[in-house]
């Protein structure tokens, strides 16, 4: 077995990997961009070497890097992980003649499989069922129109290069299919170098259903069974899981064998997925080989028991596959959810910034969280939004009884999911576990978009409880900031001190004021004797008392009824969890008026910030120039997207902190601004 081993990869699969091969006894060694200099794969690793600037052309992708390190820290094997360079023909190359082992197959497989089209050709030399379609090497658009109209719309147009969901047009009718074409080559050229493409047949309502395979370098190879991914977004998976529901043993062994079949037909040694789309009635055909290890290969080790990495390591090291396909079992069921700093609201715009709480569920048996950052880390623009993949399993009774009671394993975790400080999408996943089609497991590659109505349900108001809840935490921690001070302080007596409503002329009373989305609510407060509180919102009222902790947990009672919640303040907003769920308020503080987030009213001054770390790309509009309420006023590139920050009212720009080509950190004011009195 090797001694040390090289991780040419970040996040959480960098920190997975390390995890094994730890346990292996084996040094690792990480590597790293000036970006990741403290990033959780860096301080977990033996060793570590920075390879570069954050953006990735410029670290993880510089081959020569990769390698230099590799020879510097004396790794004798280097793991890919996936992305970046994991299924790059001229990397494994590169490690062939440094004499490094790569973790993954021979460069012979990763060149057979990297085009979909000559990879079809294969398959179909090799009898493995193909999705009807054109593969043909004539690139003609006339060519591929006649194609396209003999397969019969819809149609879909594939870059042979294609990955990650990206180069591929759906054609409903054949008019619409020179544009599509056309712009389909021009994101396959800019995308992957190569506009190269295929057509296939759109197969409607169709199951992602994929093979784990893996082959040693004895000629050995087996299924490792199959996994669902049909639940996506634009061509992009969302939830996993393993086994697939409704899969009967002949058309598990069938598609096995297809796999198998695929895998030996390269000659495939290590860690591969085959994927299939199948129809409602069960029949399948190849789309593509993955070669290397999946994102949602974790699935697979909870109902098999093995450790993927462990099976990856141990064959590039030469041995055997450790089990034969006669000893190797499906055992419960398991789901996979990728948490993503994004905003199922705003399309799912990526989002940047620091994790300031961060509480991911307690891993146990049923609970596994992978994850590549802790709290108090940063989601950056350059990479990968991921925060990390929540994996579940359990058992007991029947295949779908063991998926009932995996559900519910996931829907709890969910909902003790905690993330504060970035846009993320755990409510999201928690309500798409939830809805009847999944729970149901009626599952097809259209159920995000046909259950809309349920994932994004249309809220007219906060729940009382919630107001309640951000309230109560609020006078608690107003008190434990009181105490503490009296505790410090010479007149621990004095009134001064008090924060239970005794003001000079003022009665026992306020209102505290939040904003939730475009509305301002307010909570009124009287100050009980009994040192409790008399809350009241939209007409209900409570008494209220409770506890608070450092970490946030309010323990609440509200009428004698008790209520647990997690109430964060950050950045101006109050983060409530509460019952499964979060929410963000932005508490209005009528004493304060310094800017905040996108700016704040009052005073007529005004502070506009960026809201996340991106590239000044436009001055639209000129310092002094007078705007009115929503003009645009200059445009921040982030996140491969543009944000154009607007006037907040009418008014004079007095200036621009920054010019076109500089980059601005999160927060960073932006402009000058100064309202027009009304
Ligand atoms: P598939 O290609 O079948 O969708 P996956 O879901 O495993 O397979 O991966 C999604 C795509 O995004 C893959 O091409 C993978 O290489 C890429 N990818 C996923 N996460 C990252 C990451 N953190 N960094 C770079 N590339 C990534
Ligand atoms: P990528 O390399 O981007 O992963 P794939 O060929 O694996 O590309 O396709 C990605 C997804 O697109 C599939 O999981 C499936 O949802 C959808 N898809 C691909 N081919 C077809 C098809 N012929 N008909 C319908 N949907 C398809
Ligand atoms: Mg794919």
């Amino acid at each position: 077995m090797f001694e040390k081993i090289l991780i040419a990869n970040r996040g959480e699969i960098a920190c997975r990997v390390i995890k094994t091969a730890r346990r292996m006894g084996i040094r690792t060694v990480a590597v790293y961009s000036e970006a990741d200099a403290d990033a959780r794969h860096v301080r977990l690793a033996d060793e570590a070497v920075l390879i570069g600037p954050a953006a990735a052309r410029e670290s993880y992708l510089v081959i020569e890097r990769i390698i230099a390190a590799a020879k510097a820290t004396g790794a004798q094997a280097i793991h890919p992980g996936y992305g970046f360079l994991s299924e790059n023909e001229a990397f494994c190359h590169a490690c062939d003649e440094a004499g490094i082992v790569f973790i993954g197959p021979p460069v012979s497989a990763i060149r057979a499989m990297g085009s979909k089209s000559e990879a079809k050709k294969l398959m179909e030399a090799a009898g493995v069922p193909l999705t009807p379609g054109y593969h043909g090497d004539d690139q003609d658009p006339a060519r591929l129109q006649r194609e396209a109209d003999a397969i019969g719309y819809p149609v879909l147009i594939k870059a042979a290069a294609g990955g990650g969901g990206k180069g591929m047009r759906l054609v409903e009718k054949g008019a619409d299919f020179p544009d599509a074409l056309a712009s389909c080559k021009r994101e396959a050229a800019s995308s992957f170098g190569d506009d190269h493409v295929l057509v296939e047949k759109y197969i409607t309502r169709p199951r992602h259903i994929e093979i784990q395979v893996f082959g040693d370098a004895h000629g050995n190879v087996v299924y490792l069974f199959e996994r669902d991914c049909s639940v996506q977004r634009r061509h992009q998976k969302v939830l996993e899981e393993a086994p697939a529901p409704g899969m009967t043993p002949e058309r598990r062994t069938a598609m096995g064998q297809a796999a198998v079949d695929a895998a030996r037909a390269v000659g495939y040694v290590g860690a591969g997925t085959v994927e299939f789309i199948a129809n409602q009635d069960g029949s399948f055909y190849f789309m593509e080989m993955n070669t290397r290890l999946q994102v949602e290969h974790p699935v697979t080790e909870m109902i098999t028991g093995l450790d993927l990495v462990e099976w990856q390591l141990r064959v590039a090291a030469g041995e055997p596959l450790p089990l034969a396909q006669e000893q190797l079992r499906i055992r419960g069921h398991a789901f996979e959810a990728r948490i993503y700093a994004e905003d199922p609201d705003k399309g799912f715009l990526p989002s940047t910034g620091r994790l300031v709480h961060l509480a991911p569920p307690a891993e146990n048996l049923h609970v596994r969280v992978d994850t590549g950052v802790e709290e108090g880390d940063e989601i950056s623009p350059h990479y990968d939004p991921m925060i990390a993949k929540l994996i579940v399993w359990d058992e007991g009774g029947d295949a779908a009884a063991s998926r009932e009671r995996a559900l519910a394993r996931l829907l709890q975790a969910l909902a003790d999911y905690r993330v504060v400080g970035v846009a993320n999408n755990v409510d999201f996943l928690a309500r798409l576990a939830a809805c009847p089609a999944f729970a149901n497991a009626d599952l097809d590659t259209g159920l995000i978009e046909r259950e809309h109505a349920y994932l994004f349900p249309a809220e007219t108001a906060a729940p009382a409880e919630v107001l309640f809840a951000a309230a109560l935490a609020e006078l608690l921690r107003e008190r434990a900031l009181a105490e503490k001070r009296a505790r410090r302080d010479a007149h621990p007596a004095s009134p001064w001190h008090a924060r239970d409503g005794w003001r000079l002329n003022a009665a026992a009373r306020r209102v505290l004021r939040f904003r939730w989305q475009e509305q301002e609510v307010a909570v009124s407060v009287a100050y009980l004797p009994s040192g409790g509180y008399r809350l009241e919102y939209a007409g209900g009222a409570v008494s209220a008392h409770g506890e608070l902790n450092p970490r946030g947990l309010l323990r609440a009672d509200f009428d004698g009824r008790r209520l647990d919640a997690t109430v964060i303040a950050a950045a101006g907003r109050r983060h409530v969890f509460v019952q499964g769920r979060a929410w963000v308020l932005a508490a209005v503080d009528p004493l304060h008026h310094a800017g905040e987030g996108g700016g704040a009213e009052g005073g007529g001054g005004w502070q506009m910030r960026a809201p996340m770390p991106g590239k000044v790309i436009a001055l639209v509009a000129s310092a002094g120039a007078r705007v009115e309420k929503g003009a645009p006023l200059l445009i921040l590139e982030a996140m491969k997207m543009e944000h154009t920050i607007a006037a907040p009212a009418a008014g004079t720009v007095k200036a621009f902190r920054f010019g076109v080509g500089d980059q601005v950190g999160d927060g960073a004011e932006l402009v000058e601004f100064e309202a027009l009195a009304e």
